[in-house]
């Protein structure tokens, strides 16, 4: 099993951030800064997991996550997807499970949070022995 996480979000301290903390497990990052780069990156990479923004400069994470779900590379249709929402409306969070993403956590990124839901999908690297 690989270890390539995908990160589509435009903030670059969020984006440090969860970098930082991933790669010390042992996971590999890969970036994208918006939500069609996001998409290609992901058709165009072998990916494990994907942690998606909601609010992107093009197209918002819920559109990210319905071209992945319908993607024409049939891996894409049963990644996991972990969208991470600015607020903690409900709402939010049953249109992103609704747009395909299988759970969601909320902004400000928690990093234990983070590493357990990765882990849930994804076992770390260097835990798993
Ligand atoms: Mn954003």
């Amino acid at each position: 099993m690989g270890h390539n996480i995908l990160y589509i979000e435009d903030n670059p301290d969020n984006m440090m951030l969860v970098k930082r903390a991933l790669e010390s497990r042992g996971y590999k990052l890969l970036e994208a800064a918006n939500g069609l780069n996001g998409v290609s990156t992901a058709e165009a990479n072998e990916i494990d997991l994907i942690l998606l923004d909601i609010n992107l400069p093009d197209i918002d994470g819920y559109e990210v996550a319905r071209r992945l779900r319908t993607s024409t590379k049939p891996a894409l249709a049963y990644i996991p997807i972990i969208a991470i929402t600015a607020n903690a409306l409900k709402g939010d969070a049953e249109k992103a499970l609704s747009a395909g993403c299988d759970v969601y956590m909320s902004k400000p990124i928690n990093i234990r949070e983070l590493w357990a839901r990765v882990e849930a999908f994804v076992p770390a690297p260097e835990s798993s022995t």
